[in-house]
């Protein structure tokens, strides 16, 4: 059952903080520069790049100020994937240089700046000596950590600082907020419901198009080898990738990743394509093998998409109503586009809600109990395990893998062997491109390691190696068997998983949606039980054994 976790999670958005917020003091006077013209620093982060983002609204480019800073700070607190850095750095110099060919003035602090503080109050220190603005206006962050950090800067600069609402999500915080009250349990399928109302995609009126909610049950399709996805729409690398390319592989040689291939698009115009060409191309097969695992098809038929809306390239709206547009001109069929819509409109905007309603208590729970260090060959790659291995290698070679290889590989394994939140957690915010705090941990913390309890899913989404072998090509080229259970061969999936349910009984037992697997469980024989025990123990004391030290840039990471 699901509980309100922290209020402190709510915290002022839209309006000046200083004068009226609780643990600052009141902010100081504007100071005069023009007769009655308040000179505005704009603070635009980097998973703010839109033009239409909510702190350049009422921009003045004959007085007001663009501040966009590359901070040490952002590209360490974990050791992000070399291509992550690239990505956001790139786009971050892409934006400023269209809004300086527009006129807009802006000020921009590069990394390798010496004069660089590392952080975004000791860069917004600097700026307000240089520009000395009568206000500072910055829309909401998109992590908890960083909205903290603005507590202090009206008093630690001397001027108020306003901060926005964020208004590329298509439910407000307030909205979800409004949502989520009184509710016993707070579930996707219900607020993603309340979501088609609101927004009107695919509804008939009052009623769902084609008459049902939700056609996952038509979404669960392996993929058949004769059937090849669309390659990848990379984008070349130009001058200023090239140069940021040159500074990641120089300044931060040890973190996860490789360099060789970044074909991300870092402008908005070469993501509205990215856009196009998956409508095209890939959507008509979206939701037929949404669930599907291939050895050699890192991307299957996903979009590819989320960098670009996390960081603002894209707007969640344009793309959802891009692919109704597809299926209503008859390019795509409703279970692709339902299906894809769906992650967009409703697991995005929901974990986007669930974090800020809980944080930042929710980081803090572990309803599972679960201790054991992650393993090495999460960075390394190095497991006998194929699922694993493959996921890993794509995940470096990309900085990306696709939903089911994230929450049935590499997560589902993280929740079997009781992996701690707090470093699985690390390594999924650290190794994706797409990866910003406000989605990715609801996802690893709430629907990987059930460490919320069940606030955010309903059941651990923990499965043996026939799920894996069902849905993949992988188990074929494996060193293990998906179908020997225990001993010699057997896949270690198999014995992981029941002794997970024997070692979660009793947070476990009873609910209602594991009672299948619980009275198969009940109807083991007791050697057969103690085989799973002892097998899984053994394994799960192999892994323990097989950590290596941390490389550099990953020590502080667990420290
Ligand atoms: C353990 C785990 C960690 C994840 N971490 C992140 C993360 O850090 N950042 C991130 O953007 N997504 C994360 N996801 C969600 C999802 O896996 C990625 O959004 C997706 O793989 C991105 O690839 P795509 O654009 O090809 O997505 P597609 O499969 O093509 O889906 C389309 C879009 O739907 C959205 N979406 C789909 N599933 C989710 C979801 N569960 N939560 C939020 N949005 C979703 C994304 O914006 C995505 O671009 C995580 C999922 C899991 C299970
Ligand atoms: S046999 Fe088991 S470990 Fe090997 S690929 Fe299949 S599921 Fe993964």
């Amino acid at each position: 059952m699901a509980t309100r976790m922290g209020p402190a999670a709510d915290m002022a958005t839209e309006r000046d903080i200083g004068a009226d917020q609780p643990g600052t003091s009141p902010a100081p006077e504007p100071a005069a520069t023009e007769v009655g013209a308040p000179k505005t620093l704009v603070l635009i982060l980097g998973d703010q790049l839109s033009r239409e983002i909510a702190a350049l609204d009422g921009f003045d480019a004959g007085r007001d100020i663009v501040l966009m800073v590359e901070v040490a700070q952002e590209t360490t607190y974990v050791p992000h994937h070399k291509q992550k850095i690239a990505f956001i750095l790139s786009a971050m110099r892409h934006l400023a240089a269209e809004l300086t060919e527009e006129g807009i003035a802006v000020d921009y602090v590069r990394l390798d700046d010496p004069a660089n503080t590392g952080s975004f109050t000791g860069e917004l220190a600097r700026a307000v000596a240089r520009h000395s603005p009568t206000r500072i206006v910055v829309t909401e962050p998109g992590e908890w950590r960083v909205r903290r950090m603005m507590d202090d800067w009206p008093e630690r600069f001397g001027v108020p600082v306003q901060i926005r609402d964020d208004d590329r999500f298509l439910c407000s915080r307030a909205e979800f907020r409004a949502w989520a009250d009184g509710r016993k349990a707070y579930r996707m399928e219900f607020f993603y419901r309340e979501m088609r109302r609101r927004t009107g995609l695919l509804m008939e009126g009052d009623e769902p198009t084609g008459g049902r909610w939700n056609f996952d049950a038509e979404n669960r399709k392996r993929l058949p080898a004769t059937l090849t996805p669309p390659r990848r729409a990379g984008v070349e690398p130009d001058a200023i990738t090239r140069e940021v390319l040159a500074l990641v592989a120089a300044r931060f040689p040890d973190h996860f990743g490789d360099l060789d291939g970044f074909a991300w698009a870092v402008t908005r115009q070469d993501a509205l394509s990215a856009l196009e060409r998956f409508i095209s191309e890939a959507l008509p097969h979206f939701g037929d093998y949404q669930d599907a695992m291939a050895q050699a098809e890192p991307f299957v038929f996903h979009a590819l998409l989320s960098p670009y809306l996390n960081v603002g390239l894209l707007q969640a709206r344009e793309v959802c109503v891009a692919a109704e547009r597809a299926f209503r001109a008859g390019q795509a069929p409703l279970n692709a586009t339902e299906g894809f819509i769906r992650q967009i409109l409703g697991w995005r905007e929901y974990v986007r809600g669930i974090y800020w309603l809980e944080m930042p208590a929710y980081a803090q729970t572990n309803a599972l109990s679960a201790q054991r260090p992650l393993p090495w060959f999460y960075w390394s790659g190095e497991t006998a395990m194929n699922c694993l291995a493959t996921t890993i290698a794509d995940t470096r070679r990309h900085a990306y893998a696709h939903h089911i290889q994230r929450l049935m590989v590499t997560g589902n394994f993280a929740l079997l062997a009781g992996i701690r939140p707090d470093e699985i957690e690390a390594w999924y915010l650290a190794v994706y491109c797409d990866a910003f705090e406000w989605v990715e941990l609801p996802n690893v913390h709430g629907m990987v390691m059930h460490a919320d309890g069940g606030l955010l899913a309903s059941k651990p989404y923990a499965a043996s190696g026939a799920y894996i072998d069902r849905m993949s090509d992988y188990c074929g080229r494996c060193a293990f068997d998906p179908k020997i259970k225990t001993g010699p061969g057997a896949c270690p999936f198999n014995v992981l998983y029941w002794n997970f349910l024997i070692e979660n009984r009793a947070t476990l037992g009873r609910n209602p949606r594991l009672a299948m697997p619980y009275k198969t469980l009940d109807r083991m024989p007791a050697d057969r039980t103690a085989t799973i025990a002892r097998e899984a123990t053994a394994f799960l004391d192999s892994l323990d054994q097989a950590q290596a030290p941390p490389v550099a840039g990953q020590q502080d990471l667990f420290a």
